[in-house]
């Protein structure tokens, strides 16, 4: 199979993902992080009623349109209404209530007056400069949502503001789609978990724990499957076991042109279907995607961590955003910055360096991480927020210039 380029392959997994269809129902209480699976709506207007958008005092526009300070307007004040109350008094010609923020309107209060423009003594009050239109300060009844209109479409990542919608629509039950199941297992002979204790040669099984952040943080179920040696036996028994159980697999390791590296000539003898292995990108080389007949999408990342990251971050991400239901255009988030170092690259392969970006005098400005750019430096991907990617063709960016950046 030949290498394809970074954006062929991008466009490649997006066709073979399905969305999920299956929904659950969940509480309020438990809906943050996942996405509606039906459009909501609300049988209440927002908001519910006139109410005040200021501490002041209720009038009627006609009253006080003309006053001025050499043409004070007193009226009086009939009732308090405090946020909470139900007024029923109805406001006449001449007459003012005292109101507060939220408070629902009375009757006949067409204009809310704000306190700082008028002067209380006792029973009266006298509005010193006129309300600047009718309807000043008031929260017109359905000025931002009326009853039975779509609140919230289908498709929607639930976060802080449609919790904030979502209770006041007083939806205490909704149906989300359910989450992926993403299984994920780590292959190699030399991999230890972090409790063992390391022998000279072995390495510990950093991606296991790496890509179920990445799963737990896309909204999905990680079903760890932990470590699997290097023989094509009890590898393919994992693989099956994996795709039997899960909606994607996510491995690494194995995937490259070594005497261990199994995983491509197993997914084939299973029936998968190798739709990409091998992509121009650095680091991401290996990258091998294959689609079983159940549905289960395979993605075999490679093994170095950085690798394994950078491929996650670049392609599965699109690839769960789709699988989850979330309604997008799956497109990466990238910006344009500038460059706060040289950057380098052989120039054959979309290539990937990781840093940190942020804003600089107004701009969004890139600098790479601090030590080797090397796809087994694991240490310095830390606290990295971005990739700058130089497209093929490019060898350098230089310090100053502008740079294509992917958000992380
Ligand atoms: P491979 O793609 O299997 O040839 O692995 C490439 C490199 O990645 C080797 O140096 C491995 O030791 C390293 N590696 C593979 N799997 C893991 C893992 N799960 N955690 C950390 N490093 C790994
Ligand atoms: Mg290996």
């Amino acid at each position: 199979m030949t290498m394809i380029s970074v954006q062929d392959a991008q466009i490649i997994i997006l066709e073979l993902v399905e969305s999920l269809e299956e929904t659950e129902t969940v509480s309020l209480e438990d809906a943050t992080g996942r996405i509606l699976a039906q459009p909501v709506s609300s049988s209440l207007d927002f908001p519910y009623w006139d109410n005040s958008a200021m501490d002041g005092y209720g009038v009627r526009f006609e009253d006080v349109k003309n006053c001025s300070s050499d043409y004070p307007i007193t009226l009086e004040i009939v009732t308090e209404i405090s946020a909470g109350i139900n007024p029923k008094l109805s406001i006449q010609s001449g007459e003012a209530c005292r109101i507060f923020t939220g408070a629902m309107l009375p009757d006949g209060v067409d204009t809310i007056v704000m306190q700082e423009k008028t002067h209380q003594e006792g029973k009266k009050v006298t509005v010193l400069s006129p309300p600047n239109y009718l309807g000043e300060f008031v929260r017109k009844r359905g000025s931002f949502y009326q009853a039975g209109e779509i609140l919230l479409p289908s498709g929607l990542n639930i976060n802080e503001p449609e919790m904030a919608v979502l209770a006041t629509a007083q939806c205490s039950d909704l149906q989300v789609y359910r989450r992926p199941r993403i299984a994920i297992l780590s292959t190699g002979n030399e991999l230890i978990t972090p409790s063992q204790t390391l022998q000279p040669g072995q390495i510990i099984d950093s991606n296991q724990y790496a890509l179920k952040a990445f799963v737990v943080k896309n909204g999905g179920i990680p079903i760890s499957l932990g470590i699997v040696k290097d023989q094509p036996k009890i590898i393919k028994q994992k693989i099956i076991e994996a795709i039997n159980q899960a909606d994607c697999v996510l491995s690494t390791g194995g995937v490259s042109v070594g005497d261990y590296d199994y995983i491509v000539q197993i997914l084939a003898e299973l029936g998968g279907e190798i739709k990409i292995n091998r992509v121009a990108m650095k680091p991401g080389k290996p990258l091998t995607v294959a689609k079983f007949n159940n549905g289960c999408v395979y993605f075999g990342l490679p093994g170095n961590p950085v690798s394994a990251l950078v491929s996650c971050w670049r392609f599965v991400k699109l690839a769960l955003d789709k699988l989850s239901g979330l309604q997008s255009d799956y497109q990466p988030k990238f910006i344009t910055a500038i460059s706060q170092d040289n950057l380098s690259s052989q120039g054959q392969r979309e290539t990937y360096v990781w840093g940190q970006l942020k804003l600089m005098n107004g701009q969004s400005s890139f600098s790479l991480a601090q030590g080797q750019q090397n796809s087994a430096n694991l240490i310095n991907l830390a606290s990295s927020n971005a990739l700058a990617i130089l497209p093929i063709g490019t060898t350098k960016i230089h310090q100053g210039e502008t740079v294509k950046v992917l958000m992380l």
